[in-house]
C-alpha cells in the first residue's frame, strides 16, 4: 500500500487513496462541531500586517471538514469569508478568456466525452494554420486578448509540432487593434521535453484537468489510450514545472466521481505542488460534467447540485486564497453570477466548443465537445459584469512582464495586485470599450473606469493610468501595462 508523501513525485503517495477516505471520516465525523470550524474559518481568515494581507490557506483535512459542514449559520460565515478572500487577494477584477478548439481527433476512449475515438457521429476537424487564423480573427473582432487552446490527444494528427505552430500563428495574429496577447495550453499529458518547448513557444498556463483523483473509477473512465495511465496524468504537472513552466492549472471534472473525494483530491494536489515546487497552482477550474453529442450526463451517478457547487467553490476559495479560479460557459448565466460572488475570478465569454466555432454564423453543434449554456455575445457578458459590479479584465500582463509562478503570488499577498493589476484592467478595458464595445457597454464602461481609478492607492500609477486611458480613448495608442 502507497504511504502518504506529500512531497513525493509518485501519483499513489501524494495524492493518496488511504489519507483521502481518513480524511473524509474526519470531516464526517466533525461535520457538526462547531468548535473546530470555527477554530478553522479564523485560521482561513485574511490578516493584515505591515508587509500586507495574508491568509495561510487550509490543509485537505480542514477544507474537507468545511465541506462536509452542515450547521447552516457556519455555512453562512463561510460563504460570507470566501466572499472576502476573493475581495482581499483579487478585488472586483474579472480575467476574460475564450477556448479555442483546434482538433478534436482523439485516440483516447474517455467515456464522458464526445471525442473518444469510437465516436463516429460527430465530424472530425482540425484547423489548418488558414483557419486557426480566420477564427483568432473572428475572437480579435470580439475583444478577446486571452486564449485557451484545446485539442484531443492524438500523435498523428495533433503532434506537439502542431500545437507549437499553432500557437506561433496565433500570436502573429494581428487584425485591426487586435492581439491575442496569452494562449494557455489544455492539451494531454505529455513529456518533459515537449512542455520546455510550449513553455518556449511562449504559453501561459498549462491546463491539465485531472478528470477524477479516483485511480480505480480514473481507470475505468479511461478504458483504453495513453490518457488510461493514472500516475502519467496525474504526475504532469510535475513534469511540467520540471519543463520550466511556472503556471499550472488544476481541475476535476465534477460528475463522475463523489464530489468530497475531488475535492480532497484536488487540495491536496494543490498542496502537493506547493511543498515540491514552493508554488501552487495558478488557477483551479471546477467544470461539471455537461449533455455532448453521445454524452448523456445523468448516466454518470455523481452530479451535484448548484448549492453543492456554489459549496464547492467557497471551499476551494478559503483553501486556496492566492489561486486563480475559472468557470466556463459549461455553467448558466445565474450560476456563474452566484459564483463570481465566491470565488471565481476568471471567466470565458462567448465560447464556442467546436472546431472552427467562431467563423460560423450558427452555432454549430456537429463537432462540439459539451453543449454550452451561457450564450452571450461577450459584449453582453461584458456589460452583465459591471452592471453587478465587477470589472472585466483583459490584462495579460504578468506573464509578459515575467510574473509568473511565486512572483505572481508575491504580488498577490504583498497587496500589490491594486497598484499594477487595477489599473491594467482599467486600461485593457478602454481598449475594449474603444475597439469592440455596444454604446451602452461603453458608457456603463466609462463610468465604472472614472470610479475605479480613485482606487489605485499610489498617485503616481493613477495618473499614469489615466493618462494612458486617455490615450486609449483619443490617439488610438494601445497595449500599456504595469
Ligand atoms: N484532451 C485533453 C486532455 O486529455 O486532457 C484536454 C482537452 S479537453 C478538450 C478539455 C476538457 O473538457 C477535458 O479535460 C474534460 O474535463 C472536459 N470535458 C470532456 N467531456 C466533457 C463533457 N461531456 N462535459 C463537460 N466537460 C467535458
Amino acid at each position: 500500500m502507497a504511504e502518504f508523501n506529500l512531497k513525493s513525485l509518485k501519483a499513489e503517495e501524494f495524492i493518496n487513496h488511504e489519507e483521502i477516505l481518513e480524511t473524509l471520516e474526519y470531516a464526517e465525523a466533525n461535520k457538526h462541531n462547531a468548535e473546530l470550524i470555527e477554530a478553522i474559518l479564523e485560521k482561513a481568515k485574511p490578516k493584515r500586517d505591515e508587509a500586507g494581507t495574508h491568509s495561510v490557506g487550509l490543509t485537505h483535512r480542514e477544507a474537507s471538514v468545511l465541506l462536509a459542514c452542515d450547521i447552516p449559520e457556519l455555512n453562512e460565515k463561510m460563504f460570507a469569508l470566501a466572499k472576502q478572500i476573493k475581495q482581499d487577494f483579487y478585488g472586483n477584477r474579472i480575467v476574460m478568456f475564450a477556448p479555442l478548439y483546434l482538433s478534436n481527433y482523439c485516440v483516447n476512449g474517455c467515456t464522458y466525452c464526445p471525442y473518444h475515438y469510437q465516436n463516429k457521429n460527430i465530424c472530425r476537424k482540425k484547423l489548418t494554420q488558414e483557419e486557426i487564423e480566420k477564427e483568432v480573427i473572428a475572437l480579435q473582432d470580439m475583444g478577446h486578448k486571452r486564449l485557451a487552446i484545446e485539442a484531443g490527444e492524438d500523435p498523428v494528427n495533433n503532434p506537439i509540432e502542431y500545437i507549437l505552430e499553432s500557437i506561433d500563428t496565433i500570436y502573429k495574429v494581428k487584425h485591426k487593434n487586435g492581439a491575442i496577447r496569452r494562449v494557455n495550453v489544455n492539451i494531454a499529458a505529455t513529456t518533459v521535453e515537449n512542455y520546455r518547448k510550449l513553455k518556449d513557444a511562449g504559453i501561459g498556463t498549462y491546463i491539465l484537468f485531472q478528470e477524477t483523483y479516483h485511480k480505480e473509477s480514473y481507470e475505468k473512465l479511461h478504458p483504453t489510450g495513453p490518457k488510461h495511465n493514472y500516475a502519467y496524468h496525474t504526475e504532469a504537472m510535475d513534469r511540467a514545472m520540471e519543463g520550466g513552466i511556472d503556471d499550472v492549472g488544476l481541475g476535476v471534472l465534477f460528475g463522475l466521481e463523489l464530489y468530497k473525494y475531488e475535492f480532497a483530491g484536488l487540495i491536496m494536489h494543490a498542496e502537493h505542488l506547493e511543498a515540491v515546487h514552493g508554488v501552487g497552482p495558478h488557477t483551479i477550474s471546477v467544470p461539471r460534467l455537461k449533455r455532448a453529442d453521445d454524452i448523456d450526463p445523468s448516466k454518470f451517478d455523481n452530479g451535484i447540485s448548484d448549492e453543492i457547487f456554489k459549496k464547492i467553490i467557497a471551499c476551494i476559495r478559503i483553501a486556496v486564497p492566492y489561486t486563480g479560479m475559472i468557470i466556463s460557459t459549461r455553467e448558466s448565466a445565474k450560476v456563474r453570477g452566484e459564483a463570481l460572488e465566491l470565488g471565481i475570478s476568471q471567466i470565458s465569454g462567448a465560447s464556442r466548443t467546436s472546431v472552427g466555432g467562431y467563423t460560423e454564423k450558427e452555432r454549430p453543434h456537429d463537432s462540439e465537445q459539451f453543449d454550452v449554456s451561457d450564450q452571450r455575445t461577450l459584449d453582453e457578458v461584458v456589460g452583465w459584469l459591471m452592471e453587478m459590479g465587477h470589472i472585466p479584465s483583459f490584462c495579460t500582463a504578468c506573464y509578459r512582464e515575467g510574473r509568473t509562478g511565486d512572483r505572481f503570488m508575491s504580488l498577490c499577498k504583498t497587496g500589490q495586485i491594486l497598484n499594477c493589476c487595477h489599473p491594467n484592467a482599467l486600461m485593457t478595458l478602454a481598449e475594449f470599450l474603444e475597439d469592440y464595445a455596444s454604446p451602452h457597454t461603453k458608457e456603463l464602461g466609462y463610468a465604472m473606469i472614472e470610479k475605479e481609478l480613485g482606487n489605485i492607492p499610489k498617485e503616481k500609477v493613477r495618473e499614469i493610468a489615466k493618462s494612458n486611458i486617455d490615450a486609449i480613448r483619443n490617439n488610438n495608442k494601445r497595449d500599456f501595462r504595469f
